[in-house]
């Protein structure tokens, strides 16, 4: 592996896929030395990638429910779905009211939980519509918890005991740590080690198996031991569908692959942005619908409307 690459993550391969450019400002800028990217637009970066989307609180605050979920069913006392809902609303409400573009208090100390919304920064209306589309979706996707963790169910599942929730952690691979948040990993009856990740997306079979194949990397080399089973599973909360495979060595080899060639693509760009090109190594391209949704439009194409960034920086 390149040695200029020392982390690697889902999220950084998905940058670089969706648009190199994006990698670059995300996880290169703030890295770099100002000869190649002045310090303003530093600042400015720093700020952006910083943004969340109501989307993007929503799925938190999903995985948050889903996990205090298992750890109430592990102790024996099921959290109503009610409170589970109260809390998580709470939680995107609370975002919301202390998002106004005005608070860039986000960085004061004292008020930890000021959150800067992108649809602030880009003037998009939060109306009593979308509120209410999103509480839906809430409410649907914490109707679908699993049941497993209370009530067994067919299919060889019986009896999930969790192991461990929310799981932050890293493979290592030659220097190289690959950071991963494996949503729940659960012991089975049988003794199989069940490796459960939340999905609030669309069902990406291959996107969705890679991160699964991850998982199952680090659950068989640091928790099941030699000679015991992976089985992974992505749990579709849009919809109520469950998808497992084997964890089997050909899924490791898939997943090594996957992450090398990620690892090359970076190198070589960083490479060129290090040789002094700066941000030129990658000049910005309009795509529909991806420039659209991203943090850095207003850096790529400042002419596209109103400053978007925090006149403070
Ligand atoms: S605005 Fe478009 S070109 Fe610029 S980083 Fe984002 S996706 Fe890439």
């Amino acid at each position: 592996m390149p040695a200029i690459i020392k982390h690697w993550s889902f999220s950084r391969a998905a940058a670089l896929e969706e648009c190199p450019r994006r990698y670059l400002l995300h996880y290169v800028v703030p890295r770099a030395p100002s000869d190649l990217v002045p310090e303003s637009v530093q600042r400015n970066v720093l700020f952006l990638r910083q943004l969340k989307t109501l989307p993007m609180l929503l799925g938190t605050a999903v995985h948050q429910a889903a996990s205090r979920w298992l750890e109430s069913c592990a102790q024996g006392k099921p959290l109503p779905l009610k409170s589970l809902l109260d809390e998580s609303w709470h939680f995107i409400e609370r975002s919301v009211a202390f998002s106004a573009a005005e608070h860039y208090l986000y960085r004061d100390e004292q008020a930890p939980y000021y959150t800067v919304l992108m649809e602030h920064i880009y003037r998009i209306e939060i109306t009593d519509a979308y509120m209410g589309r999103l509480y839906r979706k809430l409410k649907a996707a914490l109707r679908r918890l699993p049941a497993w963790p209370v009530q067994p169910v067919a299919g060889g599942m019986q009896g999930p005991r969790l192991v461990q929730s929310e799981v932050l952690s890293a493979v290592e691979r030659d220097g190289l740590a690959l950071w991963f948040k494996l949503d729940a990993l659960f012991q089975l009856e049988s003794g199989q080690l069940l490796v459960v990740d939340w999905k609030l997306s669309e069902y990406n079979p291959q996107r969705d198996l890679l991160q699964l194949a991850l998982y199952g990397t680090y659950v068989a080399e640091q928790v099941a031991g030699p000679g015991r089973e992976v089985v992974l599973a992505n749990y579709y909360l849009s919809n109520g569908k469950l998808v497992r495979h084997r964890f089997t060595s050909k899924l490791a080899a898939a997943v090594a692959g996957y992450v090398a060639r990620s690892v090359q693509q970076m190198a070589r760009l960083e490479e060129t942005f290090f040789s002094g090109k700066g941000l030129a190594a990658q000049p910005p391209e309009w795509k529909a619908g991806l420039c659209t949704r991203c943090p850095f439009r207003k850096l790529c194409f400042p002419a596209s409307g109103k400053p978007a960034v925090n006149p403070d920086c």
